[in-house]
């Protein structure tokens, strides 16, 4: 039987518990772990540069990471996955506020032959 605990005139209560008595905690199975990783990866992957961070993203508001929208490169230690550094330039350009489906289709090279 848990004991009651109350401050601020009874404005807050709490339960205390013993310690002794508790049980252990549950250990998730893999499939609930994946489910959870699976969040956090939409939570944590910017939907510009596809660079997976230890943090959540601000993608409500801003819809991508800081380093899109200043146009630098995150340190190495703030992300957690990086796809192609190389072949994405960290350029502001790369953020453009023309939907994807009114932007001009690239050039495309005819073969010679
Ligand atoms: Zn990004």
């Amino acid at each position: 039987m848990p004991a009651p605990l109350s401050w601020r005139g009874g404005r807050r209560t709490a339960w205390l518990y013993r310690i002794e008595l508790a049980l252990p905690k549950r250990t998730p199975t893999l499939a609930q772990e994946a489910v959870l990783d699976a969040a956090m990866a939409k939570r944590q992957t910017c939907q510009v540069c596809r660079r997976r961070y230890f943090a959540c993203l601000p993608l409500r508001t801003l819809g991508h990471c800081d380093a899109c929208e200043g146009g630098y490169i995150p340190s190495p230690d703030t992300v957690m996955h990086d796809p192609t550094p190389s072949r994405i330039p960290p350029t502001p350009s790369r953020i453009s506020p023309v939907p994807a489906a009114n932007r001009p289709a690239p050039a495309v090279l005819a073969a010679a032959g």
